[in-house]
């Protein structure tokens, strides 16, 4: 009895000691956890979409079984264009690829195609042409979200669009220069894609708005990092290329250097892969803006000198881009998407 009675303060104290002792090991667990948990920064995010990515398509490639189409050859194709890049990236031009067969494999990872379109000032007159195109011939039966980049919110068209296919209308300052606009476009594409699309969306196409759609742009142009050829520069010599040729500019190519002339008006490419792109060349924009160079076609140019460093994991051939005052060469047998005929001196703040 006695040692009953001496027994339970003992108890109730060394009960009381542990709950206080247990108390404060979680209260000094959870703020150390709070400590030590990195915010999650860009890298970190890329990192977790990419082990996601990987994990979700084990087989990036896997088409359905049984599916009949027609039998590939290594020996009969086309003669008159080169299909791959040196560096072994395919060159999409028509005949090289089946579309079906493209879309049996991309269709089922059931992915979103986010594009950007600049449409400031005058040139919101060409939104409407551009969209309705877009419809009928830019990833047809895929998820896209345009993102139209405007001054004049209340101009922008109203356009029927397939289920799946939203318009988001981002507002921008006007400018008193095209060079500006242009100019302006990379930042505003990094930012976009840090503050809106980092988890909802696969690929990105970064598009001008003075062009339309003439025949199929799908899943054939899909890839990490997606390159157009400039349809004024795809036959001749590197030399008469207009790359920024100042070596003082950070978009510098010397002569005798770079692969193909690619053109500002249509990329894209994975998100990361575009992300890096854009702001690679607005941080290289802004180091020439300090020591006050432009360099000769903007961001054009810096494009130019990224995708020489960094080469295009899938190249797209004038097909993607041509300009409605060009004739058609024999090469050619499609037009899918091609700049309208503009006047410079009507349309742009500064001619
Ligand atoms: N742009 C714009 N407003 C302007 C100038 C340019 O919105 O006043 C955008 C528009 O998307 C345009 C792109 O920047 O398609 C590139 O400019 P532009 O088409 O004039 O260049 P080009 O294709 O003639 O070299
Ligand atoms: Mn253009």
């Amino acid at each position: 009895m006695s040692d009953m009675k001496l027994g339970r303060p003992t108890v109730k104290v060394c009960l009381l000691l542990s709950a206080v002792l247990g108390a404060m090991a979680t209260l000094y667990y959870v703020f150390e956890q709070k400590r030590t948990v990195p915010v999650p920064t860009l890298a970190y995010k890329w990192e977790c979409l990419d082990i996601l990515r990987r994990t979700e398509r084990m087989h990036p490639l896997l088409v359905e079984d049984h599916l009949k189409y027609a039998q590939p050859s290594i020996t009969n194709g086309r003669q008159d264009i080169v299909a791959v890049t040196p560096w072994l990236a395919p060159i999409v031009w028509e005949g090289t690829f089946d579309s079906s067969l493209m879309d049996s494999i991309y269709k089922p990872q059931n992915i979103t195609i986010s594009t950007t379109v600049f449409a400031v000032g005058k040139y919101i007159r060409f939104l409407r042409d551009f969209l309705v195109t877009a419809e009928q011939h830019f990833f047809v039966g895929y998820r896209v979200n345009y993102y139209v980049f405007t001054d004049k919110p209340e101009d922008v068209p109203t356009v029927s669009m397939a289920n799946d296919r939203k318009l988001n209308v981002v507002l921008v300052p006007s400018s008193k220069r095209w060079q500006e606009i242009s100019a302006r476009r990379m930042k505003l594409i990094q930012t976009l894609i840090e503050e809106k699309l980092l988890n909802n969306v696969d690929y990105i196409f970064c598009l001008d708005v003075d062009s339309k759609f003439h025949g199929h742009w799908g899943a054939e142009t899909l890839g990490h990092l997606v390159a157009v050829i400039h349809p004024g520069y795809y036959s001749g010599d590197r030399s008469l290329f207009t790359y920024e040729r100042r070596s003082t500019s950070r978009a510098f190519i010397a002569e005798g250097e770079g692969d193909f002339y690619y053109c500002g008006g249509a990329f894209g490419g994975s998100l990361k892969g575009v992300h890096t792109l854009a702001s690679t060349c607005q941080d290289n924009f802004e180091a020439d803006a300090a020591v006050g160079i432009e360099a000769a076609w903007q961001e054009e140019s810096h494009l130019n000198r990224y995708m020489w460093i960094n080469k295009p994991t899938k190249v797209l051939s004038p097909e993607y881009l041509w300009q409605d005052f060009k004739s058609k060469t024999p090469e050619l047998k499609i037009i899918r998407f091609s700049g309208v005929v503009k006047n410079y001196a009507e349309i742009r703040p500064n001619a």
